[in-house]
């Protein structure tokens, strides 16, 4: 397999670091990875529902964006493999917006993952689900725990169902990233994820091995967790390595390392 970063995070993201894209080039040769693929989060179609309003790229940086990869692989290309892809999100609701997007940047598309961050709750409102344990832990106090779990397993069940038809990046980001919070309260999921998982198959989806959740303190394992994980196996599922990193010095991190089985 090829020591591959295949989810990486830039300047762009206002929810990250202030480091060029350079520099994470520059740790990923250091590293000995064979390929880079930046990822950067895909203007959202909605009002940013965090706090912070940062949970993605500006639409009017997608261009500088682009073009910085290309620089990169100019300088670079030949001592690594270079991509440039975005994390788009699947978001209920918003597939014609979402669509729209991606016909203009089809050649992003097979770098690409689609990830679930946003839920449409009843009211027919979006919520976050990874901004933060105290957001997770209120919204499951107001609304049940087993309600956002439910909304998740079929929000994930539409992204798996190739909600942009041939646009459909299909690379599912951390599948369970519903479990991000999980220590920080007590509910037992419910989740079919082997009904996932053979969508997932069905439907030729790659897996996005995600090494962030190592260093999440109420989760600490990587996304698939290990069930997921051997289910994905026996399946053959194909998965990717990534860092989603935020910062360069995380690019490659455990799975370079070889902490992976
Ligand atoms: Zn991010
Ligand atoms: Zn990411």
């Amino acid at each position: 397999m090829k020591k591959s970063d295949s989810h990486v995070h830039t300047q762009y993201c206002p929810h990250g670091t202030k480091h060029k894209m350079e520099q994470y080039v520059k740790v990923a040769i250091e590293k000995g990875l064979e390929a880079i693929t930046f990822t950067e989060h895909a203007p959202l179609p909605i009002d940013d529902p965090v706090p912070s309003k940062d949970s993605a790229m500006r639409e009017e940086d997608v261009y500088a964006y682009l073009k910085e990869v290309k620089g990169l692989k100019a300088q670079y290309g030949h001592k690594i493999e270079i991509n440039a892809g975005f994390e788009v999100d699947y978001i209920e609701g918003k597939e014609k917006e979402t669509q729209l997007f991606l016909e203009q940047y089809p050649e992003t598309i097979p770098y690409s993952i689609l990830s679930v961050h946003f839920l449409k709750l009843p009211d027919a409102s979006y919520y976050c689900i990874d901004y933060s344990k105290e957001s997770f832990v209120e919204k499951g106090s107001e609304l049940g725990y087993e309600m956002l779990y439910t909304l998740y397993e079929k929000t994930v069940k539409l992204a798996l169902s190739e909600p942009f038809g041939t646009l459909t990046p299909k690379k599912i980001g951390h599948i369970n990233l519903i479990h991000k919070f999980k220590k920080g309260y007590g509910y037992t999921d419910e989740i079919n994820w082997k009904q996932l998982l053979t969508l997932a198959k069905k439907n030729q989806y790659k897996l996005d091995y995600n090494f962030a959740g190592m260093d999440k303190p109420d989760y600490g394992e990587p996304y698939p967790n290990k069930t997921i994980l051997s289910g994905a196996k026996k399946l053959d599922l194909i998965l990717e390595t990534g860092s989603d990193a935020h910062e360069p010095k995380d690019v490659g991190r455990y799975f370079i390392e070889g902490e992976i089985d």
